[in-house]
């Protein structure tokens, strides 16, 4: 298949895994910043390819694992309201909160709906105007523009029960967190693919420069991962700190103008939580004042939460790239895909869900 086969392609992967031998003359730390990264990765071995002393580690890119509980915990206060039509990707359904998931509380009778795209919640909305429907807009600069849109059009359509629980991150001031946090490792990153073809290259460029990081753009398949940690150890061996686009198939430096101008038009950049990294300034979307009849938040006042994480989890030190899943002393035991401790289980481009799929048996 075009665009998959040769990005798969066994002589490809050994001469550039040869080619990372031959410049690493140094041990070095790279981070794939996103879950979709990871999850490939892990599914291929790409890391167990890498010459020793070169070390992949895994980032705060799966937009599930790093919602945070309180916001989950908000989600199920609201769906368990009255009325409510809760609406949201399947894949935040199982992730549990402190009182058990978004499922659970189907089961006990809340109108907790799937969906595969925010406009059908918007459709939703406009055959039920007797209910509320909210939908639970998270996830990366990627998802965002959809959501955006969705939003923009129930306010063009007066369509008063139609809102958003947002909470929506942005990557570069979480890669700028993660260098400045204590013990940091890492020396150069996997960029994000997908984001930058939204929103381009060129808040990356700062970090670089600001942080001595090389920054390469790279996409998803063996090849493109391999090529990616190539440009990148060439940069590191080389004392150079730029951002480099590996995966230009896809992504441009200017990104896709049109989602970018939704994106303004609907949100604004705001403090986020960030589950395993903390507060972190400006990372997040919140909707502009003007939208704010759409926002869940507002609509539904929940009382002050109190969040219980599990003592077990370590998810935070993973997704800073500080330690591994199997460096869990829950991970495969009291922790599984079936019965999920922390979010890095739930998701599949969680690292310890796929650390589970691919390695559990070897481990
Ligand atoms: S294995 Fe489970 S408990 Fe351990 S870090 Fe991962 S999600 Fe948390």
């Amino acid at each position: 298949m075009k665009f998959i086969d040769e990005y798969r392609e066994a002589d490809a992967v050994a001469r550039l895994c040869d080619a990372i031998a031959a410049a690493a003359t140094h041990p070095w730390v790279v981070m794939e910043v996103c879950g979709g990264q990871t999850h490939s990765i892990v599914r291929y071995g790409v890391d167990r390819l890498l010459p020793p002393g070169v070390e992949l580690v895994h980032g705060p890119g799966c937009p599930v694992c790093v919602t945070p509980l309180q916001t989950i915990d908000r989600a199920h206060a609201i769906a368990a309201r009255p009325g409510v039509i809760f609406c949201s990707f399947g894949d935040m359904l199982r992730v549990p909160g402190s009182h058990g998931d978004l499922l659970s509380l189907r089961a006990r009778g809340a109108d907790v709906r799937v969906v595969y795209s925010p406009l059908d919640a918007l459709a939703l909305a406009a055959a039920r105007p007797d209910r509320e429907v909210v939908f639970f807009a998270i996830g990366f600069e990627t998802t965002a523009p959809a959501n955006a849109m969705a939003i923009a059009l129930a306010h063009k359509r007066r369509l008063s029960n139609f809102s958003a629980l947002v909470s929506h991150v942005l990557v570069p001031p979480a890669i700028a967190s993660i260098l400045q946090s204590p013990g940091n490792r890492v020396q150069g990153f996997l960029g994000p693919g997908h984001v930058c073809t939204i929103m381009g290259t060129a808040e990356y460029a700062p970090i670089a420069r600001r942080y001595r990081v090389p920054i390469v753009i790279t996409g998803f398949e063996p090849v493109d991962l391999l090529d990616g940690m190539l440009r990148c150890v060439r940069q590191l061996e080389a004392g150079r700190a730029e951002v480099e686009i590996q995966y230009s198939r896809v992504v441009r430096d200017e990104g896709n103008a049109h989602a970018r101008a939704l994106l303004d038009e609907v949100f604004e950049p705001c403090d986020r939580a960030w589950r395993g990294l903390g507060t972190i300034p400006k990372s997040g979307f919140k909707l502009r004042a003007e939208l704010r009849d759409h926002d869940a938040e507002r609509r539904f006042e929940v009382d002050t939460l109190v969040t219980r994480e599990s003592p077990l989890c370590i998810s935070g030190r993973i997704l800073k790239g500080l330690a591994k899943p199997c460096d869990c002393s829950a991970f495969g035991t009291r922790c599984t895909p079936e019965s999920p401790l922390g979010a890095t289980m739930v998701s599949s481009e969680g690292a310890c869900a796929a650390y589970y799929l691919y390695r559990k048996a070897a481990s």
